[in-house]
């Protein structure tokens, strides 16, 4: 990977002005990924953004105006949305474990719509709407029975907490139809992601469409809000071959143009629900090497910044077996050689790059990890051995500004320790 292709200057720029280790995200990037999935579907689809992906609330208020829906899996990240000045009739509501009162928060909050991942939810949803006086829409999630091959994961034909088994989903409708305080809107599918290939994700969108029209006939209903998972995947791997999403907007068009022309459907609002693929090539980790040394014939390069910080990187996130991501040197320069890269905790499992092939690295040189952009600060132990919180730093239209979210942590200054260090020692 050739460093000429990464935005190196402002990478640095980031990691010196406000201090490593630091996520750096670039705003056009994402905008690039909406306006790509936006002309694949000509308009088919609306896209929901899930905010567990990257819910800093610069990126929430960032996408008000430019994606058309929020999904949240807590009342913390509606929050959130709504702080990032987010219309709450445009969010809907996940999760398998919603506590009574979240249920009740999101109700009063006005939120557009409750997925309900079991009947108990629709009879919490129920009493809530009732009391507060009001019909509350919702949708039911629907866990398939299968799901094709080629989903990094997936949660479909096997025991799971999330949805309602498709085999018990006509039970279910009948008893939520009852519940006069809710006003069944639709269907929810998200049986599985990071998937890279076209056919694969083609084929589940095909099952999703099938199942809702099996539902709706059978209890004729006419929805206006049909949701199913993207499955779009992220090359996170230097091998990884990227998902082509022609191949999946010309795979899914006559599928999605017969269920849309049906009279049943017609007024539907059909939403892929996507977290990854909008944000994760956004982003870098960047972290700085505090130091290098040898061992027993491999040369360590120790970082500032591990799986505290960015725990998917560290393989430790659903990855079966452990693969680097890709990352490259900043200003690279140097022989190559392969080097372990690790973070600065005292355990062994925090290795971010196992013989990686890098320009020879030294101590102060930056390293960046690609696809960052999804399920990196908040989805990392960032409290584990107290350490400080990394920064994150937003690029827009070739402008560093700094983003970082206060954690109640152990954040420490904005430039690098060792230049502090060195500038006090003068
Ligand atoms: C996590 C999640 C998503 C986003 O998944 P990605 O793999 O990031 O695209 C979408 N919908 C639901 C319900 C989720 O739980």
């Amino acid at each position: 990977m050739s460093a000429g292709r990464h935005p190196d200057g402002l990478l640095r720029d980031a990691a010196e002005r406000f201090g490593t280790p630091c996520y750096v995200y670039f705003a056009d990037r994402i905008a690039d990924r909406i306006t790509a999935l936006e002309q694949a579907f000509g308009g088919a689809l609306s896209l929901s953004y899930a905010v567990k992906s990257n819910p800093n609330p610069a990126v929430l208020a960032w996408l008000t105006g430019k994606i058309g829906h929020l999904d949240v899996s807590s009342i913390g990240e509606f929050r959130l949305a709504l702080a990032a000045g987010w219309d709450p009739s445009k969010i809907t509501f996940t999760g398998p474990g919603k506590r009574d009162a979240e249920i009740v928060e999101a109700v009063v909050g006005g939120i557009g719509a409750i997925v309900l991942e079991s009947l108990r939810d629709a009879v919490v949803a129920d009493r809530c709407a009732k009391i507060c006086g009001r019909i509350q829409p919702v949708l039911l999630r629907i866990s398939p029975d299968r799901v094709p091959r080629g989903f990094g994961d997936h949660m479909a034909g096997r025991p799971c907490p999330f949805g309602v088994d498709i085999e018990d989903a006509s039970e279910v409708i009948a008893r939520i139809l009852e519940l006069s305080g809710l006003h069944l809107q639709g269907f929810h599918i998200f049986s599985g992601t990071q998937c890279l290939k076209a056919d694969a994700v083609v084929e589940n969108y095909g099952i999703a469409l099938s199942i809702f029209e099996q539902l709706c006939d059978t209890h004729n209903l006419t929805p206006e809000m049909l949701i199913m998972g993207s499955g779009l995947g992220v090359p996170y791997h230097p091998q990884d071959e990227p998902v082509s999403l022609a191949e999946v907007a010309l795979g899914s068009r006559d599928v999605l143009s017969r269920f849309q022309a049906r009279d049943r459907f017609r007024d539907s609002r059909l939403v892929l629900e996507l977290g990854r693929y909008l944000v994760a090539e956004s982003g870098y980790f960047v972290t700085r090497v505090t130091a290098t040394k040898r061992s027993r014939g491999t040369r360590f390069a120790i970082c500032d910044g591990g799986m505290n910080n960015h725990l998917p990187a560290s393989g430790h996130f659903g990855m079966v077996i452990r693969r680097n991501y890709t990352m490259h040197k900043l200003d690279a320069i140097g022989p190559v050689e392969p080097v372990d890269i690790v973070g600065p905790l005292c355990t062994s499992i925090d290795r971010l790059a196992t013989a990686v092939e890098l320009p020879r690295v030294e101590e102060g040189d930056l390293i960046a990890i690609h696809n960052s952009g999804a399920y990196g600060l908040t989805a990392s132990p960032l409290h584990f051995i107290s350490h400080p919180v990394p920064h994150e730093v937003w690029v827009e239209q070739g402008a560093p500004s700094e983003i970082s979210r206060d954690f109640g942590g152990a954040a420490m200054s904005g430039r690098s320790d060792r230049q502090e260090l060195l500038d006090a020692a003068e």
